[in-house]
């Protein structure tokens, strides 16, 4: 079994009008492929939900804000297509570079408020391109529900924002982050890392995750954060851009653990930066 590859939108178009005209309902795995165990659980997800399932590729180079990080990009097409033919996806699009930004292109889709702060302010254009190109791909899928991973949590909200915004008639599924047996989010960018900093990584997703159930417990916000960064820096990363503990949909700063919350960091190990994030919640005691 092989999934059939289209690069252009006329030819994702005409298999999608057909599937419609047969009633059935599709669903998008957006990605810029190097596909993983967490994108494959995306596609298992969005199998269960829909009759046809679409994963796209393409490498936004919009939406990296460097060139050398997009150059080293890894781009695995054929074992990508290989492990959604085993998994079962109906259609694999890789649009053409002039598919999605044809010559004029002037369009920037822009989601203010969510995009600001955390990655926003580290990535400057990132969600401008992330938002831009989404927006495209549901357009050109006409897809009834999309996939998403936690892993991306900012991503994600921004994603859902925008859906709302704009009208677009489609529903945004998120699924919970895949990781390694050891903690360690799995991620495209995992295998740059050296073996000595590869037995590091896992320690952003363990802080993190005790991190949280300190909080949940009511150990004061402010200083908690800053025992969690000394604490990623001793075990070997280089540089902390951000850990911070912000509301679960909105993510708005918070000092205190008085609602659903996310966990969210990014952190340069070596010449690599990974990002992580958890919930927590306060553990309300119960009276009476
Ligand atoms: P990317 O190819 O990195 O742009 O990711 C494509 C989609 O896969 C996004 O929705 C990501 O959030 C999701 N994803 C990436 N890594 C993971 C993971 N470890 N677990 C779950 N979803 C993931």
């Amino acid at each position: 079994m092989s999934v059939p590859i289209v690069r252009t939108v006329d030819e994702l178009r005409t298999i999608a009008a057909e599937w419609r005209r047969s009633g059935a309902s599709i669903a998008v795995v957006p990605t810029m492929g190097a596909l993983h165990e967490g994108h494959l659980s995306l596609g298992r997800a969005a199998l269960q939900k829909a009759d046809r399932i679409i994963v796209t590729l393409f490498v936004n180079p919009k939406q990296f804000n460097s060139a050398a990080d997009l150059a080293a990009y890894p781009r695995t097409e054929s074992q990508d297509a290989a492990k959604l033919a085993l998994l079962g996806a109906h259609l694999l699009y890789v649009p053409d570079a002039v598919e999605i930004y044809p010559a004029g292109f002037a369009t920037t889709v822009s989601v203010s408020g969510i995009s600001q702060g955390l990655c926003g302010t580290f990535r400057p254009g990132h969600f401008d391109g992330v938002a831009t190109v989404v927006a495209k791909l549901f357009l050109q899928t006409g897809a009834d529900f999309a996939f998403f991973g936690e892993k991306d949590f900012q991503q994600l909200q921004l994603v859902r924002r925008m859906v709302q915004d704009l009208d677009i008639p489609i529903t945004v599924v998120c699924c919970p982050t895949v990781r390694e047996a050891d903690g360690l989010a799995l991620s495209s960018r995992n295998f740059r890392l050296s073996p000595a900093e590869r037995a590091i990584a896992p320690n952003l997703a363990l802080v993190l995750i005790e991190t949280a159930e300190r909080l949940a417990r009511g150990s004061p916000v402010l200083p908690t954060l800053a025992e969690a960064r000394a604490a990623i820096l001793a075990a070997g990363y280089r540089d902390i851009e951000y850990l911070e503990l912000r509301g679960e949909t909105d993510l708005q700063p918070m000092t205190s653990l008085d609602r659903p919350a996310r966990l969210l960091a990014a952190a340069w190990l070596g010449e690599t930066r990974l990002i992580d994030n958890v919930r927590t919640s306060p553990v309300f005691s119960e009276v009476g």
